[in-house]
Formats: structure tokens, sequence, C-alpha cells
């Protein structure tokens, strides 16, 4: 008999068949009456297959008492209660290192942006403006600059990567100094100060919570910028809103906000700000990529093995 596993949003398509061929899927997100749902499938479902954790909550575990694993697709785990996963002994996956790549890739997009405004310039030419008003006035060149990364693990080492062909130089701030060839700074300030574009790769999660506040932005100053593509809440999303709009930084990359899909409609003012709808990982091939790993490491619980990325 196949496994039941509960999905709590719609994953990838490809991956969600895969899912349904594998699986007997319950679809939470289609029940009209979710704890009537969740009440007649709880002595069946071992599985919650959810996209980037989503309603993975400690009363959610708690209801499902046969729950043996949490497979999620994303890496981030920051959606899923994992303090109640543990209680309950029920493992949680992730999907780390498939979407490294992808994600670096739009971290320097971001950064590349928000010093040479391309979209912004872009725009310009499409309202016409380049003929009516001249060249669009000059920007800040990437080459040179310094980029600090905040949280370098397997993305930062990635962006890291990048950042270094387009001639940048790297410093780092993580909780436990790595053995890289990149200077060390003890604290969020201190790597705010040392760099040109503060770059947040870290999870998110109550560890991480505003971590990047009013004292980090003042570090980095009227000349600096900070790209966000790691969770909304790591950043005072207020704080740097009011930042941003009265220029006591220069601009901000962000693919991610602090409640998404909502994002203030004051951001869509600002012309130093280059906004992304949480794509960091979102192509064809990543996509595919994680949803394999988040099927493989299902079919590998299931068939009594260990599973390949475990979390908790
Ligand atoms: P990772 O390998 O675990 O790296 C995270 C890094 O952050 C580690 O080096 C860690 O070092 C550091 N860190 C953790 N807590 C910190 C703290 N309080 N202060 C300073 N540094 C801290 O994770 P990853 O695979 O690179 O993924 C990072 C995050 O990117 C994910 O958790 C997810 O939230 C985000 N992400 C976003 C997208 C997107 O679409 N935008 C896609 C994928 C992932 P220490 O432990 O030494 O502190």
């Amino acid at each position: 008999m196949k496994p039941d596993v509960l999905l709590t949003n719609a994953v990838f398509p490809p991956t969600q068949a895969r899912l349904e061929k594998e699986f007997t899927c319950h679809k939470l997100y289609e029940a009209a009456d979710r704890t009537a749902f969740v009440r007649d499938i709880a002595p069946r479902v071992r599985a919650i297959a959810p996209f980037g954790g989503a309603g993975c909550t400690a009363e959610l575990i708690a209801a499902l008492p046969e729950l043996e694993i949490i497979a999620n697709f994303g890496v981030g785990v920051d959606a899923i209660d994992l303090e109640a996963a543990r209680k309950h002994g029920v493992i949680v996956t992730n999907t780390p290192d498939v979407l490294n790549d992808c994600v670096a890739d739009t971290a320097l997009a971001l950064t590349l942006n928000v010093f040479r405004k391309f979209p912004q310039s872009e725009a310009y030419l499409r309202s016409g403006y380049w003929a009516a008003r001249g060249p669009y006035p000059l920007t800040a060149a990437l080459g040179g600059k310094t980029m600090g990364i905040l949280g370098l693990g397997r993305i930062g080492e990635a962006i890291a990567r990048r950042a270094l062909a387009f001639g940048m130089k790297i410093r780092y701030h993580n909780r436990h100094p790595k053995e890289v060839p990149y200077p060390y700074d003890p604290d969020p300030v201190a790597l705010a100060k040392n760099s040109d574009v503060l770059m947040i790769a870290t999870p998110g999660g109550p560890a991480t919570h505003g971590l990047v506040g009013a004292k980090v932005l003042d570090a980095l100053g009227r000349q600096g910028y900070v790209v966000n593509i790691a969770r909304g809440s790591v950043i005072d999303q207020p704080v740097l809103l009011r930042y941003l709009q009265e220029g006591r930084i220069a601009g901000a990359g962000l693919d991610v906000f602090a409640e998404e899909p909502g994002v203030p409609p004051a951001f869509f003012a600002l012309d130093n700000a280059v906004l992304l709808p949480h794509v960091g990982s979102a192509t064809v091939e990543t996509r595919t990529a994680m949803g394999n790993l988040q099927v493989e490491n299902l079919r590998r619980h299931f068939a009594g093995k260990p599973v390949l990325t475990r979390v908790v």
C-alpha cells in the first residue's frame, strides 16, 4: 500500500505529479474544512511534503499521531516548527545545494541591478525619456567594491565566487569563522562598516529575526547597499523602508519580504530599490532538482533507508 502523504500547499507541478504517482496524497489546501480534513486523515498520514515549509505548525504536527517525516521542498526550514518536530520524533528534510547556483545568480543580478540601476534605466527608455531628456544619470560600478556576506554558507560561498569574478572583494560574518580566504568580521555592524554592499544569506527563523536593523544600516552608511536573498524576517523591514525613503543607505535589492506575498506599496515608489517576487531558486532546472530530492528523501524513508538531507 502506498504511504499517505499530506500536501499543505501545491508544489512544482512535475514534482506533484511524482508525489501523486508514488504516494497517496491528501491536499489540505483544497479542503473546505481543514480541521475536519486533518481529523479524517490523521490515522493514516505518515508524511508531509510542503513547499517552503508551509503550514507545518506545532498544531498540525501534534494533530498527526502517525507522522514520521516532513520532507520540505526548499532549503529554508524556518516556516516549520522544528521544536514540535523534535518533540514528536518527526524527521525533517530539506533540499540544500541543488539551488545554490540559481540563488547565487539572483544575488548577483540584484547586486548589479541596484548598483547600475538597469531596471530603472530600462523603464526610462521605455517611457521615451532617453530621446526627450537625454542620457540616463551615471550609476555606481561594482568592480573594486567590497561585498560583505552575512551568512557565508552553501549559498553565500556560491555568491562569493561570482562576486570575485566581477572584481569585487569579499568579507563575511557567521557566528563561527570558517577556513576561507576571506576576512572575517566579528559582528554584522563591523561587517556593514567594512562593506559597500551587505549581502544577506543567513537562514530565517528566530535566531536571525531583525539581525539587520538601524545599527547595521547606519554602519553601512549613505553610500552602502543591502541585498537580501535570505528571508524577509532577517531585516527590520519598516526601518529599511524608512532608510531607503530618507536616502540613509544608497539602495536595496530584495528577493524576500516580511509577509510574502504582501509587499508594502511604499516600496513600489522607491527609485533606489530593486524588488523581486522571491524568485531566487525559481528556474525549471533547479525546481526539478529540488523536487527530485524531496521525493528521494520520502522514498528512502519509506524504504527503511537513511534520508539524504536531514535537518532534524
Ligand atoms: P547554510 O549553508 O546553512 O548557510 C547559512 C549561513 O548562515 C551559515 O554560514 C551560518 O553560519 C550563517 N548563520 C546562521 N545563523 C547566523 C546568525 N545568527 N548570524 C550570522 N550568521 C549566521 O544555508 P544555505 O543553504 O546557504 O541557505 C541559506 C538561506 O538562504 C536559507 O536558509 C533560506 O532561508 C535562504 N534561501 C533563499 C532562497 C530564495 O529563493 N531567495 C532560496 C534558497 C535559500 P554559522 O552557523 O556559523 O552562523
